[in-house]
């Protein structure tokens, strides 16, 4: 294929003699002055090699051309070579300044012509094509293949060096596109680029891996500085849009220099995987336990259908208590997996991870219809029904259609609505409001009761309170102990309690452990109360024996 020359130049001779040399190896595309030349470039830019530019044109000279072409990106890597009136230094140093790649004196020298054009053309597509391959075109640090490859020479020219790679990742990065479009994420990329090569400094690099992650190596000591002085709150200058955006780190400080670069960065990145999601958790470094938990996550992953057909799991059910009427006043039921292998585990150990992993409905679903079924089981042994309030994980709602399901289970089961609560937690409501506005609704409309789980574990709701129909705040287990510990003047927990109360919602606190945080909320108007210091989670049995003694006494 020929290369495309663009010459620019004004006087018809020229031109001709010009087209003469040039076209036995090149294309020629011919324009008579500078803005003749921007219309054709701005169609065909991507195919022009060259530009051979003479300075004295009308309409448009060549440098004014020049100054468009060096300020446009499209245009800029173009290489030009300006032909001068003369071989004079002033010459030459206003066309080197004004962004030309060479220069030739006129008049024209046939050989020094074609010389200096193929040797332009030849350097700048080396460079074009070394810069693709060790590039991220986006962001301009390295791609990853040449990350590895930088690492690994490094580690060789540096034998005693400690040195850490760090896997950053960006929380929910596919919303961000979703929500803002792609240009508001090529944004958010360029900015956690830039962050990175900043902790990269001078002696450190960064690369690209995937979509939104990034790799940093650089000296251990540095890193360690940087962790030191950690700062969550990451400035993105001006961008309003990316003031919700959690980014997190995964550290690994290189110790075993055998193993491959690749397993290096896999090692952080399997660390910041680690703490996906949780809450406050911003970094992670490496260590082998983390393999282990990840064998044992994927071995839970993959035993999860089995599970449920195994009915391993087992629903326990912790009382909540009215403070106004001094009774039991329901339960919350709260999921246990009865492993083969590893014996009695807390949800703690397989919820977040279920979550993670997207297999949270299946197990969810599992626990809503089994609770149904024993409420159906209680009625039928006439054992007054109190309300059950199941847990609705966030990744729910985008799974499938919560309303409908509940409502035929509870349909199947003869259970009314009312009696089955549903405690939605807090990060749910913040992170797609809309469609979680519009589900509380119809749930509601259904005549479930609708709770705000952990509330005030971090996530600014207030906000979203107004614009929300619910039933029940339910505070967060740390924030009723931290709030009841602190003096009245100097806790925030009884203008909770008194706005929402005038929002018509009902206040439930949950982890109350002693009695002096009872009296605490009891004083401050909180309507129910759960935690160890009333009842503890109990099986079904327990939990039948205890509200039937209730009801006697
Ligand atoms: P949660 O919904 O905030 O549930 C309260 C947790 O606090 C329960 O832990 C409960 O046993 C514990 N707790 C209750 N009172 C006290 C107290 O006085 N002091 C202390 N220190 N802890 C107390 P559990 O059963 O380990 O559940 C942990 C989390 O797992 C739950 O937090 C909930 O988010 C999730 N979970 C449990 N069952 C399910 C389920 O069926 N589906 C989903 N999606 N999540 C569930
Ligand atoms: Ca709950
Ligand atoms: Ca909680």
């Amino acid at each position: 294929m020929q290369r495309k020359i663009l010459v620019v130049e004004d006087n018809e001779i020229n031109r001709a003699i010009l087209w003469e040399i040039l076209t036995p190896e090149y294309d020629v595309l011919e324009a008579e002055n500078g803005k003749e030349a921007l219309d054709i470039l701005a169609v065909d830019a991507d195919k022009i090699s060259l530009i051979l530019l003479d300075v004295m044109m009308p309409v448009m000279d060549g440098y004014t051309f020049l100054d468009h072409i060096k300020n446009d990106s499209r245009l800029s890597l173009i290489p030009v070579i300006v032909m001068t009136q003369s071989d004079t230094e002033a010459d030459e140093i206003a066309a080197l300044s004004h962004g030309a790649t060479d220069f030739v004196p006129k008049p024209y020298r046939i050989e020094v012509i074609l010389h200096r054009v193929k040797s332009i053309i030849n350097l700048r597509e080396t460079a074009a094509m070394i810069n693709e391959l060790q590039y991220d075109r986006l962001t301009g640090v390295y791609n990853h293949e040449y990350f590895y490859q930088m690492v690994k020479k490094r580690l060789e020219e540096d034998p005693d060096g400690k040195y850490t790679i760090v896997c950053s990742n960006i929380d929910n990065f596919k919303l961000v596109n979703d929500a803002f479009g792609n240009k508001a994420g090529d944004e958010l990329l360029k900015e956690v680029a830039s962050i990175s090569m900043r902790s990269a400094g001078d002696t450190g690099f960064c690369g690209r891996i995937g979509a939104d992650r990034f790799l940093v190596f650089q000296k251990t000591e540095i890193e360690r500085k940087d962790r030191a002085s950690f700062n969550p709150e990451i400035d993105f200058g001006a961008s309003a849009i990316f003031k919700n955006i959690t980014i997190r780190w995964g550290i690994y400080e290189i110790k075993d220099r055998t193993i491959p670069v690749e397993q290096m960065c896999n090692r952080a990145m399997l660390a910041v995987n680690s703490i996906k999601g949780k809450y406050n958790q911003f970094f992670k470094v490496y260590d082998e336990s983390l393999r282990d938990t990840l064998i044992r996550e994927r071995m839970m992953t993959q035993e999860l259908d089995r599970a449920l057909g195994d009915e391993q799991f087992m629903i326990y059910y912790q009382p909540k208590y009215s403070l106004k009427d001094n009774c039991i006043a329901g339960a919350e039921a709260l999921v246990r997996w009865n492993h083969p292998e590893f014996g009695l585990m807390s949800p703690g150990e397989f919820i977040p991870l279920f979550e993670k992993n997207g297999y949270i409905p299946k197990l969810d679903i599992y626990v809503w219809e089994h609770v149904l079924i024993s409420m159906n089981e209680w009625r039928k042994n006439k054992i007054d029904i109190l309300p059950i309030s199941v847990n609705v994980s966030r990744a729910d709602a985008f799974h499938f259609d919560i309303v409908n399901v509940l409502k035929e289970l509870t349909y199947k089961y003869g259970v009314d609505p009312q009696y089955l609560h549903l405690e939605i937690t807090e990060s749910a409501y913040t992170e797609s409001s809309l469609m979680i506005v519009e589900t509380v609704d119809r749930l509601r409309e259904a005549g479930f009761v609708v709770e705000m789980d952990d509330f005030g574990s971090g996530y600014s709701s207030l906000n979203m309170l107004s614009r929300m129909r619910l039933d029940i705040l339910k505070l967060d287990l740390e924030f009723t102990q931290n709030e009841t510990s602190k003096k009245e003047e100097e806790s925030i927990l009884e203008d909770i309690i008194a706005m929402a109360h005038k929002m018509h919602l009902k206040i439930m606190a949950e982890g109350v452990e002693n009695e002096s945080q009872l009296q605490r909320l009891k004083k401050a108007g909180c309507d129910y109360v759960q935690g160890y210091y009333l009842s503890k989670p109990m099986c079904e049995d327990e939990y039948l024996k205890l509200i039937i003694t209730a009801k006697e006494a």
